[in-house]
Formats: C-alpha cells, structure tokens, sequence
C-alpha cells in the first residue's frame, strides 16, 4: 500500500468530487458505502466520501461513537481512557477539531509536576539519590543514575538508523526486523535489566520478545520527527471523544448505533453486510475499519487467502487495563513526593490527570496495567482489580490511606469491539513477511483504521487512513 501525502490526498479528492457528483447519484435504495465502525478512520471516511456526494451508512457495534477514542465521563475531568495525546501536528484531527470549534488544550502548560514520578520497587518508594546505589537497580556503572522507564529510549534513541517515516519498511533495513530482546541482548542488556526496565509498564509492545526492532525504531523516529515542530501534547477540551461525536453530529450519514457486523460477502456486484441482529444490508462497496482482532472474528465470503489471512490471524495488539482513582485529598503534599509512580507492582504506572480549570489541579489518577500485568488485573475482574491498585498504592504512599476512590475499570483486550488496546505490535519477521500485501481491497471491502496507516500513528493515522480509503473507493466509482 503506497502512502499518500496529505496534499496528494486533497488534490485526488477534489478531482474525485467532480468525477462523483457528475453521475446519475444512487439517492434512493441501498446506500453507495457501508462503513463498519464509528472511530475516527470510520468517520472521516464517512465525511469524505459525503463530500463527494455518496450515500454512506456507518454501522457501529457500541453504544457511542469514537471508538478508542474514549473519555470517561463519569469520572471528574473527563480524564481518557483511551486516546490520550494530541502527541504532534496531527494536522487532519487539528483541523477537524478547529471546524469542530473544539479546543485543543496544551497539557504541557498544565501540571508542573506531570512529568514527575516517583519510582516504587517491591512496595517501597526509592528516591532518585537512592537509585543509584539499591541493590535492585541492575543497570551496569554508567547507567546507574537512569530510571528503569528511561532505559530503553536511551538505548534506542541513541541507535535509531532511520532517516525517514517509511524507512520502518524499506528493504535497507530488514535485518532489524528481530525481537526488542535480542538486540537488547547484543548491546549487553541483562534479562534482569530487561525484565525491569523493558517488561515492566512496557508501553511499545507486550514484551520485548514478541516485538520487532523496526517497530520500535519506527515509533523512536515518528515521535522525533512529529517533535520537529516543537513539543506538542494537547488534548480536547473536555475530552478528545467530543471530536468523534462533534464528527458525527456533522454528517448527514445515518449512523446506526448497537449494530454488531459478524459477516461481510463480496461479490462483481456489490457486498452484503450481515449484522448479528439477522439484518443483511447491501451496498456498493463496504469499509471495515475494526482493529485486526475483530477482523479476525468476522466471516469474510469468500475467505481472505494468502498473505492477507496469514496476517490477519497472527497479528498481536498491545494490552492495556486502567484504573480510574480519585483522590479525595492531594496525600501527594502530605508526603511531599511527585503525584505519578511508576511501580514494579500491579498498579503498574500511575499518572496524574490535569485537565481542570485550574492548570495546577488533578482531577484524578490513571493506573496503567501493561502486557502481563493487564492479563493479570483481568483475570481477577475490575472489582478486584481496582482494590489491588488502592491496596498498592496505600500501602507505598501510606499518605494516600482512606483518600483514593477508584472509580472505573477498563480492559480494552476485554472489550469485544477493540479486543486490543493503543496499536498492532509487529512481531520480530512480520513486517519483512507481510508488509505492503496486508490491507489490499477484498473484492469491493475496502480496509482502514489505524493498523493501516504507514506513516502517521494513534489518531492521527486512523484520519490518514480515512482519507487513503475514502480515496480507494472513489477510484473504483
Ligand atoms: C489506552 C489507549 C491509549 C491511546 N493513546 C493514544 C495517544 O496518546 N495518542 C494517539 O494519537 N492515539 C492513542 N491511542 C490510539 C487511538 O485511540 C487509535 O489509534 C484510534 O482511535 C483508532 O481509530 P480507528 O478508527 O482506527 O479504530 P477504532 O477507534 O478502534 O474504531 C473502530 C470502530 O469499530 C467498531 N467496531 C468494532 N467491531 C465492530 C463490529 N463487529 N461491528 C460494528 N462496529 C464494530 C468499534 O466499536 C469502533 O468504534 C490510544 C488508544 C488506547 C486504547
């Protein structure tokens, strides 16, 4: 799949309009597009392809629109429990949220002490100073004083060959396609190092067995490329779901709320959409924008083949399980220490939320739980989950006893429309194995979503891949 700049992307669509509207439109009947999905690529999908005057319906399995784009609105301050930063010049959701006239807050404005934490190693807070001579810091001597969430952006900062946005799947850099671990591994890393500064709160994969370098390499160049411009780290104002449902209020499109799409038939025709409430639903053409899990789940007629169904099934999804804390007092200036904690522990990494009025004041704290300790906090269930993290974090800050409220718990590899969480992780060997044949229109299905978007990530590669589909199909009209 070539990338498409977002000039090219323009340019094809105003000719495309042209093209479209010239035709005798399909106003009545079926409808030209069935999208399946109301995330951000689903939506700008949708907007798009209305521009150019065809009749979409967008199909969505939750209750709300955005996807994983997903503020928790019965938690004070909106904080996200999903997409959380604006994280570069993202300039497709920027411009949507300024049509939208939603603003954009800037986070590192907010909170002096967000990028602060304190490190807790088996229960117990130790102090930077203290670091570098416990007896649980297994770094070598020039590495003493690194906390373990800064080791692995050292290491692979510092040996990033990229140059380029696609060089993550350029033939000139296959033979970094092996695991995290290994390449750890012939830099010196113990499986001790590894195992505490790698594994533990891991945001970039599950492990770093099932990783590959030019994955992390393409996430270490994309987030220094993006800051080219400048730190940026913003957030809607209110919450970054009010942009998927400010995107959806806007289309004339009818979106269909609560409707589970288990089947998708392609034929020289068109495609039948069979939706688990029995209702099959035809149209010229289908978008699915679902994360590749779900892919997974739906029956394709005829079956996907080849290098397409290989990559489906084996793709792995990063985990994540949060949970939502309020506290009831600010313990943090009793104990003097910083609010966010990155713990070995299962409250996993604790960061403050800061999106009130008031740009100093935390609304409430946000327990991540990654790769193993995700899949340990769902198998106890969200209620326990929740007393393990208060437990925790009483029991290292005993100034936070009797003043944490946890509010709400969410996995996102448990919920059956994501079954994953922020991205797909490229094992070591599959981008050199799959890369360029995964996402090929199936007869009249068409694919998008983030998963799909070669160069931008997280947000703003679901808009990418919006505009890359919306494309496609207007080429075959
Ligand atoms: C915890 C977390 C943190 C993140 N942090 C960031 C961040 O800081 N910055 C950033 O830019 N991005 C971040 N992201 C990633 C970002 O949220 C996603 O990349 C983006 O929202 C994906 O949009 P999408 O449209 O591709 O997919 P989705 O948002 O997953 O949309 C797919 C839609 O399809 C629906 N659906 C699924 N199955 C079916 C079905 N069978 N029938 C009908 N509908 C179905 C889903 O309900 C969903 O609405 C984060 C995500 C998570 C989970």
């Amino acid at each position: 799949m070539q990338p498409i700049s977002r000039r090219q992307g323009l340019h094809l669509l105003a000719v495309g309009s042209a093209s479209v509207l010239a035709r005798p439109a399909g106003a009545q009947g079926n409808p030209d597009v069935i999208i399946v999905g109301a995330g951000l690529s689903g939506l700008y999908a949708a907007s798009l392809l209305e521009e150019q005057g065809l009749r979409v319906l967008v199909l969505e399995g939750k209750r709300r629109v955005g996807g994983r784009v997903f503020s928790v609105d019965n938690v004070p301050g909106h904080p996200e429990g999903g997409a959380n930063a604006i994280a570069g010049p993202y300039p497709r959701l920027r411009s949507m949220a300024e049509r939208l006239k939603i603003p954009l807050v800037d986070r590192l404005a907010r909170g002096p002490l967000k990028r602060e934490r304190a490190l807790v190693i088996d229960g117990k807070v130790i102090s930077a100073e203290a670091w570098k001579d416990s007896p649980r810091n297994p770094f070598p001597d020039d590495l003493r004083t690194t906390m373990p969430w800064e080791y692995t952006g050292k290491i692979v900062s510092g040996s990033d060959p990229f140059t380029s946005l696609d060089d993550w799947y350029s033939k000139d850099f296959q033979s970094y396609d092996v695991s995290l671990h290994d390449f750890l591994r012939l830099r010196g890393a113990t499986d001790e190092i590894i195992e505490l500064a790698v594994n533990t709160n891991f945001p970039d994969g599950n492990s770093a067995h099932d990783v590959s370098m030019l994955n992390i390499f393409a996430r270490d160049f994309g987030q220094k490329f993006r800051a080219r411009s400048g730190p940026i780290n913003m957030i809607g104002k209110g919450g970054n779901q009010r942009i998927p449902e400010g995107m959806a209020r806007t289309l004339k499109t009818e979106i269909r709320l609560g409707t589970k799409v288990v089947g998708l038939r392609t034929d020289k025709s068109g495609v039948e959409v069979r939706c688990q409430d029995g209702t099959n639903l035809h149209a010229r053409f289908a978008i699915c924008t679902v994360p590749v899990p779900v892919v997974q789940q739906i029956r394709f007629d005829p079956v996907l083949t080849g290098v397409q169904a290989r990559a489906v099934k084996s793709m792995l999804y990063s985990l994540c399980t949060q949970i939502h804390i309020v506290p009831t007092k600010p313990f943090w200036e009793d104990d003097g220490l910083p609010p966010g904690m990155w713990t070995d522990g299962p409250a996993g990494m604790i960061s403050p939320n800061y999106p009130g009025d008031r740009p100093e004041e935390i609304t409430s704290l946000t327990a991540y739980a990654r790769g193993a300790n995700a899949t340990y906090m769902d198998s106890i269930g969200p209620e326990a989950a929740k007393a393990v993290v208060v437990r925790a974090i009483e029991s290292a800050r005993p100034a936070s006893k009797g003043r944490l409220k946890a509010i709400h718990a969410h996995s996102w590899q448990l919920d059956e429309f994501a079954m994953g969480a922020d991205f797909m992780i490229w094992k070591p060997g599959q981008i050199s194995q799959f890369y360029g044949n995964m996402w090929a229109p199936h007869g009249r299905i068409h694919f998008c979503g983030q998963h799909t978007a070669p160069n931008e990530s997280g947000m703003e590669g679901a808009m990418e891949s919006g505009e890359r589909v919306a494309l496609e199909v207007l080429k075959q009209i």
